[in-house]
């Protein structure tokens, strides 16, 4: 609360230290401390190290100064998610207590075989839908995975479906039993999965406005419901438009898109200005630094994207 006793607005860039940050990382990157600037919140830089398996290091000290160069620096020391692993257990555990947890013994060509035997042909975005084969217990195999109980946790909260307004993308809807199913919470003897930490991480951040690339959209459903099954409060939710490569596939950090270049003012500038566009926003007309252009950009994203009432 601020002296005023009017609640701190809060917005975050939670990037995950796999690679050095591109184009489109920047986008995502601009956007939340644009609108975070706009509303008068704190922005917050959070280091997802989590996937201890996957990050690299002295790639998150890298983002941090690629992000310094722009101009763009969080209000309070960067968490590392490697810090806070026993929120995530502690979180973890409240879901087992609840029985919304469970362990899964089944390897991958199990979950094919079973879903053939379905007869369902369960590949989303190549990704299987788990048909639930370790619910009612691991039949004395050995655990290989935990899984979130969302077949359990929607019968017991019936809706239909679950559902949200991004400020961007308007309505969303996903009935994540039937499209996704029980997600995995945890690789057995592995990291945590991105779904727990973030939630975990948004809440004890008291995040309450998720700017982030529109390649997550999908996965938002599944954060509101662990959020409803841990009783913690759910952000608003802004995905950017994503950058294209000149294969019309998203960049990513795992297709190795090239970092920006952060080398002078100049190129940070001018690489602000590209996400600027991406992001429907006109050109930093005189701006000589990256913090002038970002200031001149605040009130334009306000219009944009925070009307007001
Ligand atoms: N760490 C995720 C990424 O780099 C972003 C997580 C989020 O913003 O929710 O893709």
């Amino acid at each position: 609360m601020t002296a005023s006793g009017r609640a701190v607005r809060t917005g975050r860039f939670a990037p995950s230290p796999t690679g050095p940050l591109h184009a489109g990382s920047l986008v995502a990157a601009l956007a939340s401390w644009l609108d975070a600037r706009a509303q008068g919140s704190r922005w917050l830089v959070r280091m997802e190290n989590g996937d201890t398996e996957r990050c690299l290091p002295g790639v998150g000290e890298s983002i941090l100064e690629q992000l310094a160069a722009c101009a763009l620096v969080s209000d309070e020391p960067p968490v590392w998610q490697t810090q806070r692993l026993l929120a995530y257990q502690q979180a973890f555990d409240r879901l087992v207590a609840a029985g919304l947890a469970y362990p899964c013994a089944c390897s991958r060509a199990e979950i094919d075989a079973a879903l053939a035997q379905q007869g369902v042909p369960h590949t989303r975005h190549g990704e299987r839908v788990y048909p639930g084969t370790c619910r009612n217990g691991l039949d004395g195999k050995p655990a290989r995975a935990w899984r979130f109980a969302t077949a359990r946790f929607e019968a017991a909260h019936p809706t239909e479906g679950v559902t949200w307004i991004d400020r961007r993308l308007g309505p969303q809807w996903q009935d994540v039993a039937q499209e996704v199913g029980d997600f995995v919470l945890r690789r057995a003897d592995g990291p945590w999965a991105y779904q727990l930490r973030v939630v975990v991480d948004d809440a004890e951040q008291h995040v309450t406005d998720v700017v982030r690339g529109e390649d997550l959209t999908d996965n938002t459903a599944r954060q509101l419901l662990l959020q409803r099954a841990l009783g913690l409060p759910t952000p608003r939710y802004l995905h950017t438009p994503l950058v294209l490569g000149a294969d019309g596939e998203k960049l990513s950090k795992q297709t190795g898109a090239a970092s920006f270049d952060t080398r002078t003012p100049q190129a940070a500038l001018a690489e602000l200005d590209k996400a600027a566009r991406v992001l429907g926003l006109p050109p930093a007309q005189q701006a000589i630094s990256p913090s002038d252009a970002l200031t001149s950009w605040v009130p334009q994203w306000a219009a944009l994207y925070n009307p007001p009432p």
